[in-house]
């Protein structure tokens, strides 16, 4: 299989790297993209000997281009970006790219007729009707590489979709998941940056301490598998044991269960229906102790109740949220906000905001036109 790989710099890049490496798939790399780190994405170009590479401009293609030491294309920018998913003869393009900017080159690859393994769920928040239909349209896969949607995908095999009752989004409910809210209030980046049970890329570290990871996880639910927001619960389970579940009209219950580990379900994503066999290291239950579950707290994390009511509502409310909450999130990170600005800041949006329906992808630029916008009043 020949693979794109966008994001290779970051968590789930270099962990899909790794399940390259590791050979149990046979792979070829034809495209390396990366954004600030160029000395480890000049690493991984001279370890995988990609044909297309991209920067995000002339200064970074010159700084890569003085540490590989094999040919290649070197692309730029956005424009790079969308050339890099659509135009090499990778068969699958790996979105490994965090936050909005994974959206245009997914378009891109799927009109190529690319197939996609997905890490990028902002995609499918902002236009997931859209993306959905175009694969359809074009016949390309979309295979989640979310640990939860590879859950959920797993629990469907060989069952009909008229049968779901329900699906179960497991969360582990993030580092604050027993703070108190006026500890919360106070927390700072280095505290939401504590994950208990992953280790993940800084944007998707503080959703998980917000919750709304798990509202995004919702909505990329929704288009993934079909499903109105009101047959997805979300359960929290510190754990991070039960990846998720779905439920049958009958009442029986599947969970996908095993170990924290990302390659598992990024190896999945490209092997599909075939298990290749792993030397992971395996769950023991003799030694993991209780699962637990809890109810979320929407009062603490009001983020996964602003992310439930985008979904419910749809149109282009969901794009101008998670442009709200890049934008916020990144502010955090750089101590420049409090950790409750981020849903004050959501939720004042949305009271400012005009939702429209979404046919296009114009509709989402435009809501990402106006929710930029409206956070540049407070930069
Ligand atoms: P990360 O920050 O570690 O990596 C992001 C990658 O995208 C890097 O290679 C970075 O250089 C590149 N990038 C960042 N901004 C860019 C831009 N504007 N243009 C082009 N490239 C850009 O993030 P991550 O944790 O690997 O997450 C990637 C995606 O996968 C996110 O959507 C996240 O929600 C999802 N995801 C991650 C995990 C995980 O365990 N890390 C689990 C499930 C889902
Ligand atoms: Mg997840």
């Amino acid at each position: 299989m020949k693979i794109a790989l966008l994001g290779a710099t970051g968590s789930i890049g270099t962990q899909t790297l790794d399940v390259v490496r590791s050979t149990l798939l046979d792979t070829r790399v034809e495209v390396l993209t990366g954004f600030n780190n160029i000395p480890k994405l000049a690493a991984l170009v001279n370890e995988f000997r990609p044909k297309i590479v991209c920067v995000p401009d002339c200064n970074a293609a010159k700084q890569l281009k003085s540490q590989i030491t094999t040919l290649c294309e070197i692309l730029t920018g956005e424009s790079g970006l969308e050339t890099a998913a659509a135009q090499s003869d990778a068969d699958v393009v790996v979105n490994a790219l965090v936050g909005r900017a994974g959206l245009k080159p997914t378009i891109a690859a799927i009109n190529a007729g690319k197939h996609i393994a997905l890490a990028n769920k902002e995609t499918l928040v902002t236009a997931g009707q859209l993306i959905m239909g175009l694969a359809r349209e074009k016949g390309v896969r979309i295979t989640p590489i979310d640990s939860e949607h590879s859950a959920i995908w797993q629990c469907l095999q060989g069952n009909n979709q008229k049968d779901i009752e329900k699906i179960i989004l497991t969360a582990s409910g993030g580092p604050f998941r027993t703070w108190k809210r006026e500890e919360i209030a106070t927390a700072t980046a280095a505290d939401a940056l504590c994950h208990p049970n992953w280790n993940m890329g800084p944007k998707i570290t503080v959703d998980s301490a917000t919750l709304m990871n798990k509202g995004l996880e919702l909505i990329e639910a929704m288009w993934l598998f079909d499903m109105p927001v009101e047959n997805i619960e979300v359960l929290i389970h510190p754990q991070s044991i039960i990846h998720s579940m779905v439920q049958y009209k009958d009442g029986s219950i599947m969970a996908q269960m095993g170990l924290p580990d990302m390659r598992l379900p990024i190896l999945y994503a490209l092997s599909a229906p075939k298990r290749v066999k792993t030397t992971f290291p395996r769950l023991d239950f003799f030694t993991c102790g209780n699962l637990t579950f809890e109810a979320p707290d929407i009062l603490r994390f009001p983020c996964l109740a602003l992310a439930a009511e985008a979904a419910k509502i749809g149109g282009t409310l969901p794009a101008v949220m998670n442009t709200v909450n890049e934008w916020a999130v990144g502010q955090f990170l750089q101590g420049k906000l409090e950790f409750y600005h981020i849903p004050q800041l959501i939720a004042q949006a949305f009271g400012a905001y005009t939702v429209k329906p979404l046919n296009s992808i114009a509709d989402v630029t435009a809501a990402e036109g106006w929710a930029s916008e409206y956070i540049n009043a407070f930069a």
